[in-house]
């Protein structure tokens, strides 16, 4: 049987899956993302992260037949390299990361972009299989879109699906990325996080901090978010408020522009919300909508939190054939 691993690099965890043939998760391992350091350290972290995935799945890792890595940042399959994934520690530069994690592990490593390999997912295995064109957005840290156009992914000229630096306000909130006004500045949760700090700064209360002490955590989690919803807690409410007209505002535009057949939601904060905030989504986008009378579709993302490991394994399988 051939074993290969998937694994989805993102800013607050990291996600090994090892699957079969079918993509049936045999073995999987979930690590914090490194919050200090830099790239080899994120890169010893996913090492470990696949080698306890393949211990459950009764493999050694190199015994796979691929490692399929789905990343943020600039990535480039051909060198291997991620440059500027700015959401992990000391990662402005170039790093070679299919290279460290083969001279660590042993087999072959491919490498995509993050948010496309999940929608690659989500279109061969998940929510999107009925459609030949697909939007995929993935509410997280930041906020990315796959385009998959007439059953293949749209990558333009490697930087489409930027939904999230989508402007939905002229001269509006500073965003992660510098500019102003980007659907991330609102909708990401690493700008909600650092909304709510400056909120608290002013004054203004929220169990938000208390429950992430609690937690034992160092960041304000999905999870976190999650729970205050559940307590009624006023600023995490209207974060998520502001957050939801960001986000409509810019699916809408991205389907006006792309009339695709359907939009599959999922990220950590999309996947975590689940279905009363996919219905919230849904009905902030209809005001947007130019051909408002056929809205496409908003789909909670099949494969949940997994999806971008296993869209990472996918990629391995071409790994396979090289
Ligand atoms: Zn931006």
């Amino acid at each position: 049987m051939k074993l290969r691993a998937g694994i989805d690099l993102g800013g607050t965890k990291i996600q090994a899956v090892v699957v079969d043939e079918q993509y049936a998760v045999l073995g999987q391992q979930r690590l914090p993302t490194p919050t200090k350091g830099g790239p080899q350290d994120v890169a010893d972290a996913m090492a470990e992260a696949i080698r306890s995935a393949a211990t459950e799945a009764e493999a050694e890792p190199a015994e796979l037949s691929s490692i399929g890595v789905g990343s943020p940042g600039d990535v480039d399959d051909e060198t291997g390299t991620v440059t500027s994934a700015r959401n992990l520690p000391g990662w402005e530069g170039s790093f070679g990361l299919a290279g460290a994690l083969q001279d660590e592990l042993g087999p072959a490593v491919r490498i995509g972009n993050d948010v496309t390999v999940a929608t690659a997912a989500e279109a061969e295995l998940g929510a999107g299989q009925p459609y030949s064109s697909l939007l995929g957005v993935f509410w997280g840290t930041g906020v990315g879109a796959g385009i998959v156009l007439d059953g293949k992914p749209w990558t333009g000229r490697d930087a489409a699906g930027e939904i999230g630096h989508m402007v939905v306000k002229i001269g509006g909130a500073k965003c992660p990325c510098g500019r102003h006004g980007c659907v991330e500045a609102y909708a990401g949760r690493g700008a909600m996080e650092t909304r709510a700090r400056e909120l608290v700064r002013k004054g203004e209360e929220t169990n938000l901090f208390k429950i992430m002490e609690k937690r034992g955590r160092e960041r304000l989690t999905s999870g976190i978010w999650a729970r205050a919803l559940v307590r009624h807690d006023r600023m995490a409410q209207r974060l998520v408020d502001r957050a939801i007209e960001a986000l409509a505002a810019g699916i809408a535009s991205a389907v006006n522009l792309l009339d695709v057949e359907a939009v599959v939601l999922g990220g950590g904060l999309g996947v975590r919300l689940g279905d009363p905030y996919r219905q919230r989504i849904e009905q902030a986008m209809l005001p947007h909508l130019f051909a408002d009378d056929r809205p496409p579709p908003l789909l909670l993302a099949q494969l949940g939190d997994l999806g971008g490991a296993i869209g990472a394994a996918l990629l391995a399988a071409d790994g396979d054939r090289r």
